[in-house]
């Protein structure tokens, strides 16, 4: 169901039309409200009215990760403290957190957007949701709360963890819908079979899945083995959290919410705006937010924008399926490879299962002339004769040289040794650390 027809499936020249006019809106308001853009602009000379159409965003600075480290904690905000009525916060893995406050009227849009957005993904009123993203500072938990509420479907707040008490509701309150990250759904799929409960036989039918990257053969397998449609969603702290794109039923690329979030795809390596189609870094600047809006945020993350109409009607631009970021891309020995594209090679592969860790030296950053990839196999391949093992083993190196160019040390590992971890998903480790083997 298209919950917002006026804004969903308005015609692109409209769109843009609406685009442009909150744009100069918002550029006006930060040049007037922000310290921090207050700063940029007059270090750059810009004036509000520069901006007249939509192609001069590219007049704008960016903003960066680093831009809201620096100004911590409300350097970017635009309006008095007591007007905040909710502040989120995303660890990051180094140096201080990224701040998101929110004022009610926030609040309020964002409620609105993940309404929308999980209509989008087929959820409608008479769905029973159990939102088992993690609640507190993360933006997943009550991000996907706010909205399941807007949109009328009955919400079990359950949060991440505790995952055989979240079987148990699953089945006793007839859960239509779960939402967490795909790797924590895998979790909940074997802790299931392990108490002898057939998901595919529940009532659940889609899954919304995001907060952290994976590949169309990881969904394969949600899907197959669960029995639902899994469907991925979009989004991040500094721009609202989840809600900035979606997809539809037809899973064919994330239509980003355009009446709130203008996106641009530049050349990450020279900033330059790249045309529709072409594969770059994901820049996002919020259109409607008040408490901390963002001009030109570079997201690091790696995608492309299709503007084609889509089957379902809605005509805002899909953005592809994240292939990384610029800041996780491997080079093995020359070869950049980004982690997600190792996990396409793994999952293609009969008899491996969807838990694995790519292990590098990293002690000159990204770069290593070294390569090991731990996953895990499928309790017919272990519990088989040792000669299946090997030629697993020789086949999954064959397909990373053949596939990726890179030469990887292979080992498999028993089923469930590799740790799980209820958010997010660490793939990557440095050889140090390693636990002992
Ligand atoms: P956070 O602000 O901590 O919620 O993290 C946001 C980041 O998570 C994004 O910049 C992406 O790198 C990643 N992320 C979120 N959703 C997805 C998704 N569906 N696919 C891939 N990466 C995602
Ligand atoms: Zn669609």
């Amino acid at each position: 169901m298209i919950r917002d027809p006026k804004h969903e499936q308005m015609s692109r020249g409209d769109l843009e039309k609406l685009q442009l006019e909150r744009l100069k809106a918002i550029v006006a308001y930060v040049a007037e409200k922000s310290p921090y853009y207050q700063r940029a602009f007059k270090e750059r000379g810009i004036k509000p009215g520069d901006v007249q159409s939509l192609k001069d965003i590219t007049k704008l600075p960016f903003t960066s990760k680093l831009d809201f480290r620096d100004n911590y904690p409300f350097g970017l905000l635009a309006v008095p403290m007591d007007e905040v009525v909710r502040v989120h916060s995303s660890s990051g893995t180094t140096g201080k957190p990224v701040i998101a406050p929110y004022t009610q009227k926030d609040i309020d849009t964002w409620s609105e957007i993940m309404a929308r957005t999980l209509a989008t993904a087929g959820v409608n009123k008479d769905d029973v949701l159990q939102n088992a993203y993690g609640y507190g500072l993360f933006t997943g938990g009550l991000g996907f709360h706010y909205g399941a509420e807007c949109l009328g479907a009955s919400v079990i707040p359950t949060g991440g963890g505790n995952t055989k008490r979240q079987i148990l509701l699953m089945q006793d309150l007839g859960t239509t819908v779960i939402t967490c990250t795909p790797s924590y759904s895998l979790i909940l799929n074997e802790t299931a079979l392990e108490m002898g409960v057939d998901i595919r036989e529940s009532k659940l039918r889609v899954g919304v899945f995001g907060a952290e990257p994976w590949s169309e053969q990881m969904r394969k397998d949600i899907q197959g083995k669960m029995g639902i449609s899994a469907i991925n969603i979009y989004g991040l702290t500094e721009i609202i959290g989840p809600g900035v794109s979606t997809e539809c039923p037809y899973q064919c690329g994330m239509h980003i919410a355009e009446d709130h979030f203008l996106a641009e795809i530049i050349n990450p390596e020279t900033g330059e705006q790249l045309p529709y189609g072409e594969t770059g870094e994901l820049v996002l600047t919020t259109l409607t937010k008040e408490a901390q809006p963002v001009m030109r945020f570079r997201t690091k993350d790696i995608t492309s924008l299709n503007p084609e109409p889509c089957e379902c009607g809605r005509t805002h631009v899909r953005m592809s399926r994240i292939t990384g970021r610029t800041d996780d891309m491997l080079v093995i020995k020359g070869v950049n490879v980004f982690p997600s594209q190792i996990e396409s090679v793994l999952l293609d592969v009969e008899g491996v299962e969807p838990h694995y860790m790519i292990v590098v030296d990293r002690q000159e950053g990204f770069k290593s002339d070294y390569l090991e990839v731990w996953v895990e196999v499928s309790d017919d391949v272990f519990s088989d004769e040792m000669q299946k093992m090997e030629s697993l083993e020789a086949k999954l190196r064959a397909e990373m040289d053949s596939v990726l160019a890179i030469a990887a040390k292979i080992k498999l590992v028993e089923p469930k040794t590799i740790a799980r971890t209820e958010g997010k998903a660490k793939r990557v480790f440095d050889r140090s650390e390693l636990p002992d083997t």
